[in-house]
C-alpha cells in the first residue's frame, strides 16, 4: 500500500482542474481515473465530440442557406470515416495535451478502477486486464470526481446495437435512416440534430409537456419550430411502453396523449439523463451522506460528511455541467489548503449547443416567479438586429430578467446563433451585482449579436433605438 498526500478521483473537467490546481499549489498529487486517458466523459465522449458533429450539423445547415443568398455548393457527399477520423484527432489532441500538462506538473496518474475500502483507504483494481502500479492507496485527502452515466431504460434490455446511448451514438457507428430519440433534453436534441442533418429521419418522443423540461419556453419556441421542419415527428406527453426487435430494425410501441401507437426505426438513441456515480465506488459503504437522487451530498465548502473527503460535480449534484465541476474543483482544492472558500455562484450558464443554441444563466423566469420574486422582463427579439439580419439568424431573442426594486440583473436567456458565447457577457454582469443600466450603458461593438444583450437592456429603460416599446421603468438616474 502507498500514501497520498491528495488523490483525485476522476480526471474529468472537475478532476483534472482540480489535480492540476492542487499541483500547483505544491501539493503532492495522484490522479486515479479509469480510462486510459485524460478527460472524463466531457473530453472522451460527451461535450467535445458532440460539439464537433455538431459543427458539421451547423456547417451544412449554413451552406443549405446560402441557397437564399444565391450561392448552391450542391448536394453535400460525407465520408463517415474521415468525419469520425477528424473528430477522433480533436480528442487526441486535447488529451494528448492534458497528459503532458500532468507530466509537467508532476502529477501521477493512475489507471485503475477505484473504489473505497474505508475512509482513508482506496482499493484500486485492474481495467481491461492490466493490473494498476498499486493495488491500495490510503489517502490524506481525497477529492471525489467521479461523474456519471447515462440512464439506461430497462425496457430495451436485449435489444444489442439496435440501441444507443450517447456513447455509441457519438461514434457514429452508422447512419440508420431512421432514429427514434427518446428524451427531448439536451442530449437527445444536441445528437437528434446531428442525426437529422447528417440524413437519418428522426422522431423525438419526450415524456413531459415540451421539449427541454425547465427550460424558458420564450426560449424553446425557435428552436421548436426548426426542429419540427428537420425531424420527422416530435411526440410530446409520449413514453415508449414496450419494443421488439424485427429484423436489423426495432418495433417500437408509444402511448401518449393522443393514444397508443407503434413504428418501426432502423436505431434508437436512449438520452433521459443521467444518474451519478458514487454508487460505483461504495461511498455509501464509507459513510459518505447520499440524496435520495444518489448525489453525494456537500456543504457550502464542497466538504462532505466523511472529513478530508470532498465532492464535485455531477456527483455531487444538479447541474450536471463540466464548467461547474472545474470551479468546484478550484475551490475544493482552495479548501484542502486551509482556506475558507464556499462555492455559491450568483449565476451557472447552461448552453444547448442546437442551432439555433439556446443559452441561459442567473434565475429564469419560471424560478424567479417560484420563489416569488417581485421581477421585470425585458426581451430584444433578433429580426431588429442588423447583424442578425445579415447573418439569417433573425430567429434569436434576447431576454433579460431584472429584480423591479433595485433594477439589477438575476437572469438572462438567449436563443439564437452563437447563444452560447454571447452568455459569458450576461453571467459576469450577473456576478457582478450590475443594474440593468450598467448592462445598457456598456459600448457594445456594432454590427454583432452581442448588441442584443445591451438592447434588450435598453427595452426595459425604454430606450431602445431599433424596436419600440413603452417605457417599462424609470430612466436611470445614475448613467453607467
Ligand atoms: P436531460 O435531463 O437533459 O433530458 C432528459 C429528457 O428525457 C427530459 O426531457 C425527460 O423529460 C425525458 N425523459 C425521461 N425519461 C423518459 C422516458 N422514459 N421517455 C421519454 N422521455 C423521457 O438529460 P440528457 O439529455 O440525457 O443529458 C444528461 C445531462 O448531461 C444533462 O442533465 C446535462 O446536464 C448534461 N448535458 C449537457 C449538455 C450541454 O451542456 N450542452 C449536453 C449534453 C448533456
Amino acid at each position: 500500500m502507498e500514501e497520498a498526500e491528495l488523490v483525485v478521483l476522476g480526471a474529468g473537467p472537475g478532476g483534472y482542474a482540480a489535480a492540476f490546481l492542487a499541483a500547483d499549489q505544491g501539493l503532492e498529487v495522484t490522479l486515479v481515473d479509469q480510462e486510459p486517458r485524460l478527460g472524463g466523459v466531457c473530453l472522451l465522449r460527451g461535450c467535445i465530440p458532440s460539439k464537433a458533429l455538431l459543427y458539421v450539423a451547423r456547417m451544412m445547415h449554413e451552406v443549405e442557406n446560402l441557397r437564399h443568398w444565391g450561392v448552391d455548393f450542391g448536394q453535400p457527399k460525407v465520408d463517415f470515416a474521415q468525419l469520425r477520423a477528424q473528430k477522433e484527432k480533436v480528442i487526441a489532441t486535447l488529451t494528448g495535451g492534458l497528459g503532458q500538462l500532468a507530466k509537467k506538473r508532476n502529477v501521477r496518474v493512475i489507471r485503475a478502477r477505484a473504489e473505497f475500502a474505508d475512509a482513508k483507504r482506496l482499493r484500486l483494481e485492474p481495467v481491461d486486464g492490466q493490473p494498476p502500479e498499486v493495488s491500495e492507496l490510503s489517502f490524506e485527502r481525497l477529492i471525489l470526481a467521479c461523474g456519471s452515466r447515462a440512464i439506461r431504460l430497462s425496457l430495451f434490455d436485449g435489444l444489442g446495437e439496435l440501441v444507443l446511448s450517447s456513447r455509441e451514438a457519438l461514434d457514429l457507428p452508422v447512419i440508420p435512416e431512421t432514429l427514434l430519440v427518446v428524451g427531448g433534453g439536451y442530449i437527445g436534441l444536441e445528437l437528434g440534430m446531428v442525426y437529422a442533418t447528417l440524413g437519418s429521419r428522426v422522431t423525438v418522443v419526450e415524456m413531459t409537456e415540451g421539449l427541454l423540461p425547465g427550460v424558458d419556453r420564450d426560449l424553446v419556441r425557435p428552436l421548436e419550430a426548426r426542429l419540427r421542419k428537420l425531424f420527422a415527428g416530435i411526440y410530446l406527453e409520449t413514453k415508449v411502453i414496450g419494443a421488439e426487435r424485427v429484423g436489423d430494425a426495432v418495433k417500437v410501441f408509444l402511448d401518449g396523449k393522443n393514444g397508443k401507437d407503434s413504428a418501426v426505426f432502423s436505431r434508437i438513441l436512449v438520452a433521459v439523463g443521467r444518474r451519478p456515480n458514487g454508487d460505483q465506488v461504495g461511498a455509501e459503504r464509507i459513510g459518505l451522506r447520499m440524496t435520495p437522487q444518489n448525489f453525494v451530498v456537500v456543504d457550502e465548502f464542497l466538504q462532505t460528511s466523511v472529513p478530508g473527503i470532498y465532492a464535485i460535480g455531477d456527483v455531487a449534484g444538479q447541474p450536471m455541467l463540466a464548467h461547474k465541476a472545474t470551479h468546484q474543483g478550484k475551490t475544493a482544492v482552495e479548501n484542502v489548503l486551509g482556506e475558507r472558500v464556499s462555492f455559491q455562484p450568483r449565476a451557472i450558464p447552461a448552453v444547448v449547443f442546437t442551432e439555433p443554441e439556446i443559452a441561459w444563466t442567473g434565475l429564469t423566469e419560471s424560478a424567479a416567479r417560484a420563489e416569488g420574486r417581485e421581477f421585470d422582463t425585458a426581451v430584444f427579439p433578433w429580426g431588429a438586429s442588423g447583424r442578425a439580419q445579415a447573418t439569417g439568424a433573425t430567429d434569436g431573442l434576447t431576454k433579460w430578467i431584472i429584480d423591479r426594486a433595485s433594477g439589477r440583473v438575476l437572469g438572462c436567456g438567449i436563443v439564437g446563433m452563437g447563444a452560447g458565447d454571447l452568455i459569458g457577457e450576461a453571467t459576469l454582469a450577473i456576478e457582478m451585482g450590475a443594474h440593468i443600466a450598467d448592462v445598457a450603458g456598456t459600448i457594445h461593438p456594432h454590427p454583432t449579436l452581442c448588441e442584443t444583450v445591451g438592447m434588450a437592456a435598453e427595452v426595459y429603460l425604454g430606450i431602445a433605438t431599433d424596436i419600440y416599446r413603452p417605457r417599462q421603468a424609470p430612466a436611470p438616474k445614475t448613467g453607467k
